[in-house]
């Protein structure tokens, strides 16, 4: 494989974000094609059994099993770590892979991590039952209160972990000013960054060491394929996560990498597009819902904060009903454009009930502390005309009474 076109075209670190969507990372085989190959294989063949005993010893540069390394693999990985802005990153099969891992490769049995209160279900899981079983420490914060984040830390606090915008209430975490105090401490942050993506917000830019990801949202964007990413310095990489995923193994595929490698060409694109849509459809529906959580508007607590972090408001906003789950369900059953489904990040306009879907598995008095109430709707915009969702919000809400 070559990269770009004989030179190391492909990896320069000097073009813009929307530019490395497209042209990042690219390794061109001898035939030259334009669009990146799909290598398809789980092992590599040496031409003499030196050649093995070189590779296997890092003297060989080369692949050597498809757990360890793949070129379709691994052109995702230089063109995620270039539209970050990071050294390095490790693609893996899932979002969860990717935070399990991002975890697990740093934390052991007497460490302390804090996380934030309001996170994926999974993540959630992860901090509540996982990490307890293996004698890891987590506290849980409020991730938009700062000064918990400070009173949290303990001699063996090794870690930080929250998203931001947070899934589902959309709340926002002050991400330099974590970060900072993280710094001052030797903490090691680790940032969910799935709802805004690199290009809306790039926590690295605010300090964060390690950025974690499901790539099943926005980056495939096209609800085709599941898979994550860590990215981080080469040395957080190299040393720490890849002795942890090489072994333990939460590999991508080489076709889904393919796949969210031909979604990040237009993630720029659709991600401006779908945020536009959003705004629009929030302000369209915002006088008739009780209360909406959407990062532009001006309504959000964290207004201010979410505009100096991110480029837009973003695809994703949430509903609050005041009628609870019944009529939470009439607001989903009157949609007809719109499905129900608990995906993010898809083409598609997707609604979901969290509290009974991506949030079910949260015991009930803490999904109520997250503010993850039974009248709660998460929205996500995806590329159809405006008008039509609107028109099919409009019906909606009428339905449940709104
Ligand atoms: C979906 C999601 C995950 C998990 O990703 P998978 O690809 O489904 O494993 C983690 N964090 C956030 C914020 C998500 O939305």
């Amino acid at each position: 494989m070559k990269r770009g076109t004989g030179q190391d075209r492909s990896i320069t670190t000097r073009w813009r974000a929307a530019t490395q969507a497209v042209r990042g990372g690219t390794a061109r085989s001898d035939w030259g094609e334009t669009s990146e190959a799909l290598m398809l294989t789980s092992g590599y063949s040496y031409d003499c059994a030196a050649d093995a005993a070189a590779r296997f010893a890092g003297e060989q540069a080369g692949m050597t099993y498809s757990r360890l390394q793949n070129p379709t693999v691994e052109m995702l990985e230089q063109r995620i770590a270039l539209m970050e802005g990071a050294e390095a990153a490790r693609a893996t099969a899932s979002g969860m892979a990717a935070m399990t891992a991002a975890l697990l490769c740093q934390l052991s049995a007497g460490d302390h991590m804090v996380a934030a209160r309001t996170m994926f279900g999974s993540c959630r899981w992860l901090t509540d039952h996982l990490m307890p079983r293996f004698g890891i420490d987590v506290t849980i914060v409020d991730a938009s209160d700062t000064d918990a984040w400070a009173a949290a830390i303990r001699p063996k606090t090794k870690v930080f972990f929250f998203e931001t915008p947070a899934n589902p209430t959309l709340e926002v975490a002050d991400l330099t000013a974590i970060c900072a105090l993280a710094r001052a401490h030797g903490i090691v942050t680790v940032v969910d960054n799935a709802f805004a993506t690199s290009a809306l917000q790039r926590p690295m830019e605010h300090g964060a060491d390690v950025v974690a990801y499901s790539a099943t949202k926005m980056m495939d964007g096209q609800g085709r394929v599941l898979a994550g990413a860590v990215c981080g310095t080469r040395a957080f990489i190299d040393d720490v996560l890849l002795p942890f995923v090489r072994n333990t193994g939460p590999t991508i595929s080489p076709f889904s990498a393919w796949v969210v490698l031909k979604g990040l060409e237009t993630l720029d694109l659709r991600i401006r597009r779908q945020s536009e849509t959003a705004l629009a459809v929030a302000r369209a529906i915002e006088a008739r819902v009780p209360r909406l959580l959407y990062p532009a508007l001006k309504s959000h607590p964290q207004h201010a904060l979410a505009m100096r972090q991110m480029a837009a408001g973003g695809t994703i906003m949430t509903l609050v009903l005041d009628g609870g789950r019944a009529q939470a369900f009439a607001l989903l059953d009157a949609l007809e454009l719109i499905d129900i489904s608990n995906n993010i990040g898809d083409s598609r306009s997707l609604m979901t009930h969290n509290a009974s879907t991506t949030h079910s598995g949260v015991a009930e008095p803490e999904r109520i502390r997250m503010g993850v109430t039974e009248g709660m709707l998460r929205l996500n915009i995806g590329l159809e005309d405006p008008d039509d969702l609107i028109e099919d919000l409009d019906r909606a809400l009428k339905a449940a009474g709104l």
